[in-house]
């Protein structure tokens, strides 16, 4: 069992919105200045890759997933959320949206997400095993997370490589707290995209500063410092999940 990358909500801000977002703006325009060009650690690299075993490949039509596909169920623990309303979020969140702020599609379609038909739990055990990635709600995490009030991925099902050897997973999980993903559309989806960017391969920020245009490092790591509050994958997350896919990370 390995920890679980892991992000809790924004605290509330105390100064007044408008002088929060000013300096919220300063300070992105000053680390936007400094950012290094290249960002060896963003993503897990190695014998050991926390990332989805098939995402280096495609082999699905415009019809239906191939086995080289990502497919995709959720499945809800709580009533204080709306299942299929949340399915349908998750949906558009990962493949409705403008192709420059979808995970959907990158690396020339490697990363294909396809929703499952029923929601996890309706599966006959052989059919949920072939499903890659599911997406759980609930209320609290603790067990899994390491705390109440976290959101996090989790790993499953090592499988080897075929071509360098390294290790990645059939299954990944991304349990969603509930609290997250409800109110605030943007919020719901700034944390559905970067669970997702750990499924994919991404790291959280590695130290305190450790920031950039990314939705890994974002202000949901304020407690790192980083201030940018894009929700949505970027050019440099794209590039980095291009290079995992490639096996030149
Ligand atoms: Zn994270
Ligand atoms: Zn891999």
């Amino acid at each position: 069992m390995h920890f679980p990358s892991r992000e809790a909500a924004l605290p509330h801000r105390r100064l007044p919105r408008w002088i929060a977002l000013g300096w919220v703006s300063v300070l992105s325009f000053v680390a936007w200045r400094q950012l290094p060009l290249a960002h060896a650690s963003h993503s897990h690299n190695g014998s050991y890759q926390v990332h989805v075993s098939t995402i280096h490949g495609n082999d699905g039509t415009a019809t239906s997933p191939g086995s080289q596909d990502e497919e995709y169920c959720i499945l809800s623990h709580t009533a204080a959320v709306n299942a299929t309303q949340m399915a349908n979020l998750i949906e558009e969140t990962l493949v409705k949206l403008s192709d420059s702020q979808i995970w959907d599609g990158t690396g020339e379609w490697r990363v294909d997400l396809w929703r499952a038909k029923k929601f996890c739990n309706e599966f006959d055990s052989a059919s949920r095993a072939a499903i890659e990635i599911e997406y759980q709600i609930a209320n609290s995490w603790a067990s899994q997370c390491g705390g109440d009030i976290y959101s996090c991925v989790v790993q499953d099902n090592p499988v080897v490589d075929p071509v360098n050897g390294h290790t990645h997973f059939k299954w990944v999980y991304s349990y969603l707290k509930a609290e997250h993903i409800s109110g605030n559309l943007t919020r719901a989806r700034k944390f559905i995209n970067h669970e997702t960017g750990h499924i994919l391969g991404l790291k959280d920020p590695d130290y305190s500063g450790h920031c950039m245009n990314s939705v890994m490092h974002n202000d949901l790591y304020s407690s790192l410092g980083c201030t940018d509050p894009v929700w949505h994958p970027t050019a440099s997350d794209f590039t980095s999940v291009k290079k995992i896919q490639d096996r030149r990370n």
